[in-house]
């Protein structure tokens, strides 16, 4: 088992594919001009299942693979394949747009529940976001798999003056279609514009859906880093993500393994431990893991706390969310 200081299991791997990407979130790639990891420095598929398999040793029970987006990957395909065959709950957060040539290697390898971001429902506002004109195939993407039956989550972060307007509308999509929308506080990370006064909070975005909604509360799940709420009557249900005004770290499991074979025991942590230079070394990489999550702080990777809004984004030392791996 990987226990950190504060008793808490860490069952639960978070793999980045890549630092690659087909579209340009303002939020989460730095705008100046951005250089993607070359492939020989990215952990090759048999490094991912090799680790894949000390984790799971070690009591991992859940991989999501994320990026960058996993699907840009050449490998993409063979690698979900092959990590289907652990005994995990194997799933992904994508992007959306390359779905469709997907979906039958996601049936056929069980990842029948995945999260897919879509900020806005306009598409002039996804290509302001995006820098990208891919809208329309996201979108068709979503359709083509809540057909297939699959349990489709969409990932909304809500930025203030951009996108907060439009939470009705992506409440009002769970009526008739069975998705389920996760609105995410808007979070620092190295380069990304963040400022506290773009951040949208839970209590504001349930102050706005109580206005139009009467909401029930939903029981969440262990480790849910989201609170659950449904409209009554409507096929799909909403969520909030409130990781600025409210953590959830009391409560963590969470590891997240960088596309070049970091060991990060938070999305904010500072320090990272490197994996897979070890792993190339011949080295028992054991003990590397269980140092890393020792050292896990009690909180937002020690950082910071909730009150986001005397926070300078300068003082956070960590990467561009695109090189962590959401
Ligand atoms: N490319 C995939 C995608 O977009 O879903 C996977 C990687 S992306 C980094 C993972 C998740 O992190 C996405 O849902 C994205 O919206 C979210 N994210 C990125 N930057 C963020 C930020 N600054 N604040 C909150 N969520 C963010
Ligand atoms: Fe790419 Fe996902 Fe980051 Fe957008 S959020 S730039 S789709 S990795």
């Amino acid at each position: 088992m990987i226990v950190d200081k504060f008793n808490r299991v860490h069952n639960y791997l978070r793999i980045s594919l890549t630092d690659n990407c087909n579209l340009r979130c303002f939020y989460c790639m730095p705008e100046e001009e951005y250089e993607f990891t070359p492939v020989s420095k990215l952990m090759q598929k048999d490094e991912i299942e090799t680790l894949s398999k000390i984790f799971v040793g070690l009591g991992v029970n859940k991989i999501r693979l994320t990026g960058g987006e996993p699907l840009v990957r050449k490998d993409a395909g063979e690698i979900i394949r092959s990590l289907s065959k652990l005994p995990v709950k194997l799933t992904i957060t994508t992007n959306g747009s390359r779905l469709h040539e997907f979906v039958d290697i996601l049936d056929e390898s069980g990842v029948h529940s995945l999260n897919i971001s879509l900020d806005t429902l306009q598409p002039e506002k996804f290509q302001l976001i995006t820098r990208r004109n891919q809208f329309e195939k996201v979108y068709e993407n979503i359709q083509l798999l809540l057909k297939r039956s699959f349990h489709v989550k969409v990932n909304m972060v809500v930025m203030k003056g951009l996108n907060d307007g439009e939470l009705i509308d992506f409440v009002e999509w769970t009526k008739h279609q069975p998705v389920h929308v996760r609105f995410i506080e808007f979070m620092p990370f190295t380069g990304n514009r963040w400022t506290s006064n773009k951040v949208f909070t839970m209590q504001q975005m349930l102050d706005v859906i109580r206005e139009k909604y009467e909401v029930t509360r939903l029981q969440d799940e262990k480790h849910d880093t989201s609170k659950g709420y449904m409209v009554p009557g409507h096929q799909g249900t909403f969520a909030i993500i409130s990781t600025m005004s409210a953590n959830f770290c009391g409560d963590c499991n969470r590891m997240r393994l960088t596309a070049d074979g970091k060991l990060k025991n938070c999305l904010f942590a500072e320090k990272e431990t490197d994996l897979l230079s070890a792993l190339r070394r011949g080295e028992d990489i054991v003990p590397l893991i269980h140092q890393n999550i020792r050292s896990k702080a009690k909180e937002l990777g020690g950082q910071f706390n909730t009150d986001f809004e005397h926070l300078h984004p300068e003082d956070i030392h960590n990467r561009s969310m695109i090189t962590i791996g959401g």
